[in-house]
């Protein structure tokens, strides 16, 4: 059985990220979705063990002691780590993995497994990723503008990852991260510079 191929996923908070895997997954039958370990608590309607595995900052630690994790990082103060031994048994059985985490993770991925892919999600403006996040109406003013503030460094790295798709159109977005699964990103290579310039009018317009 040929092993599965393993996609990393990130984007800034607000970006879609979360609500284009989802579509995704509903429509790839041999791709499965990581689920992250997370300090952070639950968001109302999150299931513990589908959304995330929620854990206690000891219990992460352990994890950590363990060697447990793929990958681990801190992200707006709390701590998410992908589970190792999830990910190698769904590679091994053939299946294809998504991670969908942030950008300190994936450099940790892109290290130790070289023949992971990464797809990098950009909003399509600074506004728009400011009224995603408050339109989600899951998060408090000051997480907003936590995430907000951090956008700039999670954006600094686009151009670190093999792929990079603006969702603004959802279905077009969706459609370029199947043309992506599928092995198809050539045509996705020629809109390179137009990805460029948006990212630089994103980093002006979002502070550091
Ligand atoms: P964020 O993307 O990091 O900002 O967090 P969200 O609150 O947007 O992510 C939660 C959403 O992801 C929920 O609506 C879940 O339905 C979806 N989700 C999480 N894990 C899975 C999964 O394994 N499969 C599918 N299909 N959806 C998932
Ligand atoms: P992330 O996982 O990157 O934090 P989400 O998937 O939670 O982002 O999306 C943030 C909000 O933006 C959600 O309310 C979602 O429904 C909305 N959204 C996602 N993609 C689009 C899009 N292309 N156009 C308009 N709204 C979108
Ligand atoms: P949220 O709290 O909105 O669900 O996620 C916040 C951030 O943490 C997002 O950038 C998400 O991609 C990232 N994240 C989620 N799970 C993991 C993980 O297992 N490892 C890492 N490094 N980041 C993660």
């Amino acid at each position: 059985m040929a092993r599965g191929n393993l996609w990393v996923v990130s984007a800034p908070s607000g970006a879609g990220k979360t609500s284009l895997v989802r579509a995704l997954m509903d429509r790839e039958a041999g791709l499965r979705f990581s689920i992250s370990y997370t300090t952070r608590p639950p968001r109302e309607g999150e299931v513990d063990g589908e959304d995330y595995c929620f854990v206690d900052e000891a219990r992460f630690r352990e994890m950590i002691e363990g060697g447990e994790f793929l990958e681990h990082a801190q992200v707006f103060g709390n701590r998410y780590g992908t589970a190792r031994a999830q990910v190698e048994r769904e590679l091994e059985s053939g299946c294809s993995v998504l991670l969908e985490i942030d950008w300190q993770g994936a450099e940790q991925v892109r290290r130790m497994m070289p023949e992971a892919r990464s797809i990098f999600i950009l909003p399509p403006s600074r506004e728009e990723l400011e009224s995603r996040l408050r339109g989600r109406g899951t998060d408090s003013d000051a997480v907003i503008e936590r995430r907000l503030r951090e956008a700039h460094a999670e954006l600094l790295q686009w151009s670190n990852f093999d792929y990079a798709i603006i969702n603004d159109d959802f279905d077009r977005a969706l459609q370029d991260l199947r043309g992506l699964i599928h092995g198809r990103g050539e045509g996705l290579e020629a809109d390179r510079e137009a990805v460029r310039s948006l990212a630089d009018r994103l980093l002006a317009d979002t502070p550091a």
